[in-house]
This record gives structure tokens, C-alpha cells and sequence, in this order.
């Protein structure tokens, strides 16, 4: 199911109802793809018609952000937690090292999802990752050729957004691949380059405020989320 805000989708699945959607879609040879959707997004998306179109037909658009909780909670909609694009990463490693199927990291500086994929392996040992290439390869035809010849169940794109989006939507049709997820700087912070919020202020919805304090610059985007709202309440 999905609400609509200012023009702008998002599903109300958990990472529970969407993971077993996910593994629907590999078993019936279906390709779906996973975007992240934001107040930051939603706001660029109101200024950017081909980006609100893009992110309305992915196939499933995740509540990352609280911003959106409370947009949902406003709007008497149904969203009740928030599905970032780390943990839904995470979410689809386990399955996918349950049920036997295979993953590809595409994105991040040379070296990152090396690192990342050592990583995953401690928590998921007999996860299958059947390629890892870095965000600024420039041989378009390389990097379709490489992920065809791994034919992952799932792909991992994290190159940034919107480039991510527009990347996916585009090459989705030539590539032997079933998943497609936008997943941002997830492999820096897998890689322990990046750190993350503690779980204190991750469960608390403040994980605004704890990356705030560590990168005050993204006060700039942290005052759109008020902007958001405001513009919800009045407008939809
Ligand atoms: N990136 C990339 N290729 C590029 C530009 C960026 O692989 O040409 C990677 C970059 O190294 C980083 C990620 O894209 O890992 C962007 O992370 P950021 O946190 O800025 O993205 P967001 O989650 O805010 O969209």
C-alpha cells in the first residue's frame, strides 16, 4: 500500500513485509527496485518533475526519515516505523543468506565495498556476494558487463541520490538482475569509515540530532524537514 506525499510516494510496508515481498519478487524472476524516499527528497523532488516521476515508479519507495513519520501521522496514514536504506540492506543480507541468494555492491570510493563486503561477511558468514565494484569506474559497458556476468539476485547501487535513482531506472532493463536498491552511503558507513548514530538516538528518532552534532553543516538540510511538514499540512 502507499500514501502520497506532495505528490510523492512511499510505501507503509515493515522491513518484515517488504523483505518477503522482495524474496516473491527473486523467486518469480520479477524485477523490483527499492529507493529511499525523504523530506530532503520529497522537497527536490516538488522543484524536479523528471525526479518525482523517477521515484514514483520504482517499484517500492521506503520511509527513510522521520520526517515522514510524522507527515503519516498527520495525514492519519499508516506509516508507524521508519525503513531506512542501511537496515533494509541488512534486512535483505539475512534473507538472502537464508534462502541462497546472491548480492552485488556497486558504489563508493575504490576500496569501500571491499571493506563493506569483509564486513558483512562477519555478521552474515555464508552470504554470497558475488561482486563488488566501485562508484567511479568510467566504462559504462564494464560495469553492465561485469554485473551481468555475476547475475546477482540483488544489486546495491550506492552512488548518491538522485544519480543513484536515475541509474537504476535506466540500466534496469539490461541487466541480468532481479533487485535494485539505492542505498546512498551505506557502504561507507559499512566499511566502519562512516560511523553510525548509537542505538539510543537511532531508536529514538533522533538520529538527526547525533549527526547534526558531528556535522553541523547539514543544518542546511536538517531546516527543510519544518518546510516539509509545513507544506504537507497545508498542501497534501
Ligand atoms: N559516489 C560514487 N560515485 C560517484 C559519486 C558518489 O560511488 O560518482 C558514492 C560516494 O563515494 C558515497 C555515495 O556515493 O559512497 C554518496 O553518499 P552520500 O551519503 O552523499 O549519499 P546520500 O545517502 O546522501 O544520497
Amino acid at each position: 500500500m502507499k500514501e502520497s506525499y506532495l505528490g510523492v510516494d512511499v510505501c507503509n510496508h515493515s522491513y518484515v513485509s517488504l523483505t518477503h515481498l522482495i524474496k516473491d519478487d527473486i523467486d518469480r524472476n520479477r524485477q523490483s527496485c527499492i529507493v529511499a524516499v525523504n523530506p530532503e527528497k520529497v522537497l527536490k523532488a516538488q522543484a524536479d518533475d523528471n525526479l518525482r516521476q523517477l521515484l514514483n515508479q520504482a517499484t517500492y519507495q521506503i520511509p527513510d526519515g522521520v520526517g515522514i513519520l510524522i507527515a503519516s501521522k498527520f495525514k492519519k496514514g499508516l506509516i508507524k516505523e521508519r525503513v531506512t536504506g542501511i537496515d533494509m540492506l541488512l534486512a535483505l543480507c539475512e534473507m538472502a543468506e537464508k534462502h541462497d541468494k546472491t548480492v552485488f555492491l556497486y558504489g563508493a570510493k575504490p576500496g569501500v565495498g571491499e571493506k563493506a563486503r569483509e564486513n558483512l561477511l562477519k555478521t552474515f558468514p555464508s552470504l554470497r556476494v558475488v561482486g563488488v565494484m566501485d562508484g567511479y569506474e568510467k566504462n559504462h559497458q564494464k560495469i553492465l558487463d561485469t554485473i551481468n556476468l555475476a547475475k546477482p539476485d540483488i544489486l546495491f547501487v550506492g552512488l548518491g541520490s538522485p544519480r543513484q535513482e536515475y541509474w537504476i531506472l535506466e540500466n534496469m532493463p539490461q541487466l541480468n538482475v532481479r533487485i535494485f536498491q539505492g542505498v546512498g552511503g551505506s557502504f561507507d558507513v559499512l566499511s566502519g569509515n562512516i560511523k553510525r548514530a548509537p542505538r539510543f538516538f537511532r531508536k529514538s528518532g533522533l538520529e538527526w540530532l547525533y549527526r547534526l552534532g558531528k556535522e553541523p553543516y547539514r543544518i542546511k538540510r536538517q531546516l527543510k524537514l519544518p518546510l516539509f511538514l509545513f507544506k504537507v499540512l497545508t498542501k497534501g
